[in-house]
């Protein structure tokens, strides 16, 4: 096992997507003696690892609409760039919407998308029909499909990243628990470990559903929380297509898509508690499954192959925290992406690398991120519609 560096100049709490990319994008600058430090006895186990692996380019804010489009564009050449098949997957993303307020939502997105590039098709019921006709759908008033929208594989990316990062002269722990942090005034001066303390430049923190406390460590109060989500993967459903998109019937939060040769369902839970509990939830999961047959009565023929919770890192506006932590002068945040980070985790570690050794973003405006957004002073962006 290698040994804790006993200084480094930056320190990233948190091993899942965010710390390899952003670790990756630091030392692929030239940044040295970047440090991953990871709890867990493998990276990317935590909100990474439990995730859907869908990416998306149809949501209802710009930047978010932003962040996919670069985001996807740096997955489409991550085997290239980093050596890593990563199983990304052209599916689509069928959303069906049963509501009329949604209809009008998904109307203004589909505008908002088409302006950024984003070729969103709006279908009727019929042709929904014709393209899913395992799907039930008399109380759907319309859908929105974009082939360009899929799913990839979290194991993979991080794997691609933590070797890239390390190619490049960074170096990444797991079995690492950050403990603690040691302040003198506004500046992070150590990192107390399980392994002994860090002197220290620049911390970030990337710790996902734990970012709050992470926080705490630091003096600070941060807009984050821990969510439960669940889901559940079929025995084997040959009848349903291999072209079968992500479908989200977006009232509900319910969902859909090929996992192997079954298929993967879940649903949001509206009544969930924030908390760190990641056991299933039986009641909520009998639930979902009453409504998904509903939905999609061939799934009266599957067994359960396995099912698993995980935590979303919510934030008030279900956007991410990017940047610096202040009052403190060299403390930085890469959290909060709110159910939809992974597809996110490559552009995020890009823009935060270049906040970090240029002062500013030079792919993308990222003012809307910023961590004081909530603080009253600063104008607070929009919260994001397209959430499940
Ligand atoms: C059920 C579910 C489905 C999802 N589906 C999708 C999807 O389809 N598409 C999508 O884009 N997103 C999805 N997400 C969201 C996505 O998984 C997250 O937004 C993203 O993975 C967050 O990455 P992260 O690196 O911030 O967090 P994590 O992956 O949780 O990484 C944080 C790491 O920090 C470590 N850590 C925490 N505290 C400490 C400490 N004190 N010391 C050392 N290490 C520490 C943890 O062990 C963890 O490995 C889903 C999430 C869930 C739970």
């Amino acid at each position: 096992m290698m040994e804790l560096p006993r200084a480094a100049g930056v320190v990233i709490v948190g091993g899942g997507v965010m710390g390899a990319s952003l670790a990756y994008h630091l030392a692929l600058r030239g940044r040295r003696d970047v440090l991953v430090l990871e709890r867990g006895q493998v990276f990317g186990q935590g909100a990474t690892g439990k995730c859907a692996g869908g990416v998306r380019h149809q949501f209802g804010s710009e930047i978010n609409v932003r962040l996919s489009i670069e985001s996807i564009r740096m997955l489409e050449r991550f085997p290239t760039e980093l050596g890593q098949p990563i199983q990304l997957n052209y599916c689509g993303y069928l959303f069906l919407l049963t509501r009329p307020e949604d209809v009008a939502a998904f109307q203004r997105n589909v505008a908002l998308q088409h302006g950024l590039g984003v070729e969103t098709e709006w279908l009727q019921p019929s042709e929904i029909q014709r393209r899913l006709p395992l799907l039930r759908l008399e109380d759907v008033l319309g859908g929105t499909y974009y082939g360009r929208d899929g799913l990839t594989d979290p194991n993979s990316v991080v794997a691609g990243y933590v070797g890239g990062a390390r190619r490049h002269g960074a170096t990444l722990l797991t079995d690492v628990e950050v403990t603690g942090l040691k302040l003198r005034g506004a500046r992070v001066i150590s990192v107390c470990t399980s392994q002994g303390d860090i002197d220290v430049e620049t911390v970030v923190n990337a710790a996902g559903p734990y970012a709050g406390d992470v926080g705490r460590m630091l003096g600070l109060q941060l807009p984050i929380w821990p969510l439960r989500r669940q889901m559940l993967v079929t025995t084997p459903l040959p009848e349903v297509p291999a072209d079968f998109p992500f479908v989200i019937d977006f009232a509900p939060g319910l969902y859909f898509h090929r996992e192997g040769a079954g298929l993967l369902t879940g649903q949001s839970n509206p009544n969930e508690q924030p908390g760190f509990d990641e056991s299933v939830d039986l009641e909520w999961e009998r639930q979902h499954l009453a409504l998904a047959v509903q939905r999609f009565p061939l799934l009266e023929q599957a067994g359960l192959a396995h099912h698993w919770a995980g935590l979303y890192e919510m934030t008030p506006d279900a956007q991410p925290l990017i940047g610096p932590l202040a009052p403190l002068s060299n403390a930085y945040i890469v959290a909060g992406f709110s159910g939809h980070g992974f597809m996110h985790g490559p552009i995020a570690g890009k823009l935060l690398a270049e906040l970090m050794l240029d002062g500013r973003t030079s792919t993308l405006d990222i003012s809307a991120l910023s961590p004081q957004r909530f603080a009253g002073a600063e104008e607070t962006t929009s919260r994001e519609y397209n959430v499940i």
